[in-house]
């Protein structure tokens, strides 16, 4: 199934995702290289590059750091090359630091010390949990890392007070309040913003009904009025010509007659979309704009045409309504065709864009005199 695009919104969330992953994975390396050069003994094995002392010397106790810092830099590298996965790669940068708290903390609490770099870390992270993952899922994550650490907690230093002592007891205290603070607050923020979100796009996807006319799904009669006003004016401002085609179904009071007023919608329907299909065929998908402009009548912009070319986009339009049946039924349509071009002379400015209009309409009745089915 095909997605519908994303709103602008959504973009922009998605946008703020990625630099937001950035911005921390770039952090914690920063921090990882930074407190390693701050110690002499790592200093010197770290820069003379001694990886032998590092992970398996007397330096190994501070593999964890390591480990932090491998994993920052594959989160950094990787959303950069794949923004677009950026929610499973901070997944994986998660639960890779969740790992690395957990050998930390445990290392840490059998020396009766507290890992406090790590569960800062942590802490900082959670915020980001829910912009990428959204509220639910936010909160999962959150409990999830919440329970480990409680978990790894009570296992090494069960039974409590057991070997914790009070300071560490104190900022593992301290620690959990601030995690759930900021957890909460955060759950509710990004409540907000899915709120809004949700607000939104409920009101684009409105907007965008109030635009279109619900029989045939083209154009209602104001928003092609308003198009042919805004065509008008870019094309005049810039010297280009436009062109517009009004057109008519033929007869078609014998098909409400006939066949019945359902029928007679879906034949409508079904002739909009034929227009429009037709028009996309021609290459005209975007720059061209149909609306209804009342009962079986429709009125199609087309910027850049001369007459000439006009009456040509018109006359195979003309042809794909009679070769293909509309609703099971063969029908038939005239074209009236007008142009911008020439018109400073024919028209006071103000009332150019309805002169064109007026025109079309002339060309298209002269089109029903002429016998229908035709492009005058
Ligand atoms: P001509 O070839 O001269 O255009 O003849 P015509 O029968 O197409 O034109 P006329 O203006 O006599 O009739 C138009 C008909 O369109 C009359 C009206 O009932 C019908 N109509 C207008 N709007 C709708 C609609 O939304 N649904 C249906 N089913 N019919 C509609
Ligand atoms: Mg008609
Ligand atoms: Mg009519």
């Amino acid at each position: 199934m095909a997605h519908p695009a994303p709103t602008p919104l959504q973009s922009r969330l998605h946008r703020l995702r990625k630099q937001v992953v950035l911005a921390s994975n770039g952090a914690f390396l920063l921090y990882s290289l930074l407190t390693a050069l701050v110690e002499p003994e790592l200093r010197r094995a770290l820069l003379g590059l001694d990886w032998g002392e590092l992970l398996s010397g007397d330096l190994r106790s501070h593999a964890p750091r390591f480990w932090g810092m491998a994993v920052a830099l594959f989160g950094l590298i990787t959303v950069l090359i794949w923004p677009r996965r950026v929610r499973e790669l901070f997944l994986v940068y998660v639960l890779a630091l969740l790992a690395v708290a957990l050998i930390e903390t445990r290392r840490m609490l059998l020396s009766e010390l507290m890992p406090f770099h790590l569960t800062l870390w942590l802490t900082a992270s959670v915020p980001t949990f829910f912009l990428i993952y959204g509220t639910r899922r936010g909160l999962w994550l959150s409990t999830l890392i919440f329970g480990v650490l409680v978990f790894t907690l009570l296992f090494t230093a069960w039974p409590l007070p057991g070997p914790l002592r009070g300071d560490v007891a104190a900022d593992w205290i301290t620690v959990f309040i601030v995690m759930v603070v900021s957890g909460l607050s955060s759950a509710l923020l990004m409540g907000l913003i899915e709120n809004n979100m949700m607000i939104n796009e409920r009101t684009i996807e409105e907007l965008r009904r109030a635009r279109i006319d619900v029989v045939t799904g083209v154009y209602s009669r104001a928003v092609i009025e308003e198009e042919l006003e805004a065509a008008w004016q870019e094309c005049a401002a810039q010297g280009r010509a436009l062109s517009v085609v009004m057109c008519d179904i033929d007869h078609f009071k014998r098909v409400n007659d006939v066949h019945g007023h359902r029928v007679g919608d879906e034949v409508l329907h079904a002739f909009a979309q034929c227009l429009s299909l037709s028009l996309s065929r021609q290459g005209l998908r975007s720059s061209a704009k149909v609306g209804r402009w009342g009962g079986e009548e429709f009125l199609i912009l087309l910027p850049d045409h001369t007459e000439a070319q006009a009456r040509t986009v018109a006359e195979t339009l003309r042809r794909a309504v009679v070769d293909y049946p509309l609703a099971g039924l063969m029908v038939t349509a005239s074209f009236g065709v007008s142009c911008s071009l020439g018109l400073e002379e024919r028209a006071e400015q103000a009332t150019r864009p309805r002169q064109l209009f007026e025109e079309a309409d002339l060309a298209l009745y002269s089109a029903k005199r002429a016998g229908r089915n035709a492009v005058h």
